[in-house]
Order: structure tokens, then C-alpha cells, then sequence
């Protein structure tokens, strides 16, 4: 079904809007319900109207459309709260948040540090966290336990996409960028990733294709997953995502977040992309970019740093993938294919 349906008061009174991952522990810990905005909106069905709307309410028109989709979906369900990361996402968060304190929400701050090592100030911040929220930062480690097995099985998915070609790159996507709020139910998500993984036993692995990395933020468009697996080849990795869900087990909460690589800079984003483009045997890499977005002057960075071929692809709006990138991605694919069979 298209389109967003406002929330009941009692529904909306407990849920907590994100637009990124956070600690969500804590918002599990504090009763709520936490549900990322990004995926309401990419999900919506009716993406290209929630732009035109925060554009009509104020978004100039050369801004980040993920944020007006953000705000937009935030107007929509009618939410009363949202977490404002105002360190370590987006650098037009103050004012998407503004916005969204001017039409009444209560907007929640929460900072990460500018790098991972500061661990008195990630400890600060979670603490004001818990505070804001009523809980604590016991009854959220309890949570983090919990969540340890749900993600266990995300990092299950991730593996059955790269490993054993079981599971496709759109199936291994939804699964990852959904641990920022796991459906707003992490029960409910346990059970849709089990049911996932129980049916890729009877599947057949999927034949040699080329294996792709996708670095950078989630893409906005439709169907480019499916498109590079139509045209021979396979996202194997798919960064940002794959960070959502916390890859590396830790025993604290804190410690937790500080291995979470997408709020910090670059180097310690680039040190687990390279690690991890060995690991899969990747033969080339998408680097994404949003139009308007600071984080494409790190596309200098990550060409310098990663020794395969990049392809940087940019797109603004939501919907279809536009002409002029499908022609980019096929001569990419083919330059791959040509460098493969000639080895
Ligand atoms: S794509 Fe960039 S500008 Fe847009 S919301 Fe994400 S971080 Fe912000």
C-alpha cells in the first residue's frame, strides 16, 4: 500500500523517530518504539510527493533529498519525538531538526565524538541519552544483549549473500539497514530473518557473477540491486548497512558504538572497507554519493585509499535509476567483465 498513515496518539506517544542508527538500546530500554524515517520514507510508494511536500514547506530545491524524505515522513506519521545526532551524520541535521521543532516535535540531541578513541565523551553522551529517556544505561546494556542474538542473525543474512550466494543483494540490504530500528520490533525482526534464512536452504547458490562492493550512503534510487544482478553481478558488500547491524561483537554497550564506523571520519570507515573488500574477494567498487551532500568530497579520499576500480555514481531524486547512470553502470560492468577474463 502506498503512502504514509498518520499514527494513532497512543501509537505516536511511543515512538521515537530516528534518522540514523543510534543507540537503540536505549530507546528499547525506555519502552519506546524507535522507527528510522529513512525507511518509511524510501518505502513509502510515494517518495517523489514527500520530497515536492518539504519542498513546498521550505527545503530549497539544491538540498539532500534523503533529509526532505526524512522530515516529511516525520510530518506524516504525525511523531511528537525525534533523535537529533547532531555530531557524527549529517551536516544539515540542526537545521532539518529546527524545522521539525517548529511544527511541534520534541527533538531529542544526541552527539557522537569526533573520533571513536574519545570513549569519556561516548560515555557522556549515552548517559544524557538514557537520561532524556528515563532509562539507564544498565536496563540498555540489558537490551544490547538481547539485540546481540537478533543481529547474529542479520550478520547470518550478510554471510549467506557473500559467502554462499544464497541470499541477494536486495534481500542482504533490507535485512542490514533495517537493524537502525529493527522494524521497530526486534522480535518481529528476528522472526522475518529467520523465516529468510530457513528458505535459503532449499535455494541453489547463485551463479559466479562479478562481486561488487557498495560504499558510501544508502542509494536513493529503485532497483539498482536488481539491476547489476540482471546485467551478471552481485553487491557482496554493502558498507553503511552492514555497519548498521555491528558487526563486530563487543561485550559493552560503549565499546559497541565505538567500533560503528559511520560516525566517525573516513580512516576508520576505510580501514574496515579495505578489510573487508579482501575478505570478499570484491572485484570492484560503487561509491555512491548523494546529491548535495558534504560526504562527497571523501569520494578524493576513498579513490586515493582503495586499490580497485571505482565507480562513483550520483543521484539526487528518488524513483527509477535515470538514464545516463544505467549507461555509467553497464561500461563499468563491462570494463570489470574485460579486466576478469583476461586474468
Ligand atoms: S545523504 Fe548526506 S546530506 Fe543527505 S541526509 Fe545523508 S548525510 Fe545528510
Amino acid at each position: 500500500m502506498s503512502g504514509i498513515a498518520p499514527l494513532s496518539p497512543i501509537e505516536a506517544a511511543r515512538t521515537v523517530g530516528l534518522s540514523t542508527t543510534i543507540p537503540v538500546e536505549v530507546i528499547f530500554a525506555a519502552g519506546l518504539r524507535p522507527l528510522d524515517l529513512n525507511n518509511i520514507f524510501i518505502t513509502s510508494g510515494i517518495t517523489a510527493d514527500l520530497v515536492e511536500q518539504a519542498e513546498r514547506e521550505g527545503f530549497p530545491r539544491n538540498s539532500c533529498a534523503w533529509n526532505k524524505g526524512v522530515y516529511a515522513a516525520a510530518r506524516g506519521l504525525g511523531l511528537t519525538r525525534m533523535v537529533g545526532v547532531t555530531q557524527g551524520d549529517c551536516s544539515n541535521t540542526h537545521a532539518t531538526m529546527e524545522m521539525l521543532q517548529a511544527a511541534g516535535l520534541r527533538i531529542i540531541p544526541f552527539a557522537f565524538p569526533y573520533q571513536p578513541e574519545d570513549a569519556e565523551l561516548l560515555s557522556l553522551s549515552f548517559r544524557r541519552f538514557a537520561e532524556a529517556l528515563g532509562t539507564t544505561l544498565e536496563e540498555a546494556g540489558e537490551w544490547k544483549r538481547r539485540l546481540d542474538a537478533v543481529r547474529a542473525l542479520a550478520h547470518r543474512i550478510d554471510e549467506l549473500c557473500w559467502r554462499d550466494g544464497r541470499v541477494s543483494g536486495a534481500e542482504q540490504h533490507l535485512f542490514l539497514i533495517s537493524c537502525s530500528d529493527f522494524f521497530g520490533d526486534a522480535q518481529e525482526y528476528g522472526r522475518r530473518a529467520e523465516a529468510l534464512i530457513a528458505q535459503t536452504r532449499s535455494r541453489a547458490p547463485m551463479p559466479q557473477m562479478i562481486r561488487l562492493a557498495l560504499v558510501g550512503i544508502p542509494p536513493i534510487v529503485e532497483g539498482l540491486f536488481d539491476f547489476l544482478e540482471k546485467r551478471g553481478a552481485r553487491i557482496v558488500y554493502n558498507e553503511i548497512p552492514r555497519q548498521f547491524a555491528m558487526p563486530d561483537p563487543t561485550r559493552s554497550l560503549i565499546e559497541q558504538y565505538s567500533r560503528y564506523t559511520y560516525p566517525y571520519d573516513i580512516f576508520h570507515r576505510l580501514d574496515d572497507i579495505r578489510a573487508q573488500l579482501k575478505l570478499r574477494h570484491v572485484d570492484g567498487v560503487i561509491h555512491y554519493v548523494q546529491s548535495f551532500c558534504f560526504r562527497q568530497v571523501q569520494d578524493a579520499i576513498l579513490r586515493k585509499n582503495i586499490d580497485l576500480p571505482i565507480l562513483t555514481l550520483e543521484c539526487d531524486r528518488p524513483g527509477p535509476i535515470e538514464m545516463s547512470a544505467e549507461t555509467r553502470l553497464e561500461a563499468f560492468l563491462e570494463m570489470l567483465q574485460g579486466g576478469l577474463t583476461s586474468e
